[in-house]
Parts: C-alpha cells; sequence; structure tokens
C-alpha cells in the first residue's frame, strides 16, 4: 500500500487499516496494489461538486479530500470506509458498475452497499486523526482562493 498525504495536518492509522482489510477478506498482494492519497480539494476533481472522495478502478487509488469541515474527522473517516467498500468490490470481482450508472447516484446498488458498510464500520474504525485543524482550514482555504483567483482571471 502507498499512502500520500498533502501536508501534514492529518494522521493515518496504516497498521490499523492493513489488520481491517485483512480482516475483510482482501490479500495482501491486493493491499500492496493499493494506493491511499489524502489530498486538498483540486479544480480537476471539484470544478462542478464538492466530492467527499473517489475510488479509480484503473489506478486502484482512493482519495479522500480534506474539506475545511466542522465534522472533519468523523467525515474523514466515513468517506475513506465509503471508497473502502469499492476497492473491496473491486478485489472481489464486482468492481465494474457500468450498467448502474443510468440509475440516480443515491439508488445504484454498490453505492448503497458502500453507504451502509461505512455507517456500520464508522462507528468503531478511526484510521484518521485530523492533528491539527487550523492546518487544515488554513490550507483549505489557500486552494480555494488560488483557486478562484485564477478561474476569475
Ligand atoms: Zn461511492
Amino acid at each position: 500500500m502507498k499512502v500520500h498525504i498533502e501536508g501534514s495536518a492529518i494522521t493515518f492509522d496504516e497498521r490499523g487499516y492493513h489488520a481491517f482489510l485483512r480482516g475483510q477478506g482482501i490479500t495482501d498482494a491486493q493491499i500492496d496494489r493499493l494506493t491511499v492519497s489524502l489530498l486538498l480539494p483540486h479544480p480537476a476533481i471539484h470544478r462542478i461538486e464538492r466530492r467527499w472522495g473517489a475510488y479509480f478502478r484503473t489506478t486502484c487509488t482512493i482519495e479522500v479530500y480534506l474539506w475545511d469541515d466542522a465534522a472533519l474527522t468523523e467525515r474523514l473517516n466515513h468517506t475513506l470506509l465509503h471508497e473502502t467498500r469499492h476497492f473491496i468490490q473491486d478485489c472481489q470481482g464486482n468492481g465494474d458498475h457500468t450498467q448502474e450508472w443510468s440509475l440516480p447516484y443515491h439508488k445504484r446498488p454498490y453505492e448503497i452497499d458502500a453507504r451502509s458498510f461505512a455507517d456500520q464500520h464508522s462507528p468503531h474504525c478511526v484510521f484518521l486523526d485530523v492533528a491539527d485543524i487550523a492546518v487544515v482550514h488554513e490550507k483549505c482555504k489557500e486552494r480555494l482562493h488560488t483557486w478562484w483567483t485564477v478561474r476569475a482571471l
């Protein structure tokens, strides 16, 4: 597993997360392929909507976005678990959801599955911790300011 954390305000319990994945039946070889990235919001993803996270099958990458939100720790963990479920679906050979794309987002079975997985595990599985909320807030403001300034030109 590769881990990329933008900025230093977040801590990630990598060992705990690895053990959790093993507990879900994911093999070490599958875990090796996974990248977890904790990123500030960026225009490529957030030009249109305020997303909390994403899973990219082609690169086997989970991205969780660091918005300056009041319930940040809770939100980050819930998002990580949600995207982790998409990774698990992928590992189990159930990662191709193209046939469900015609359904509204909230009615897609693989999204319902990911939401209930995150709801089920988030009360006792906390892998991400915000060490300094002020740093996240500052960096996020900086990033969004730069983005909007650039867009306005
Ligand atoms: Zn999802």
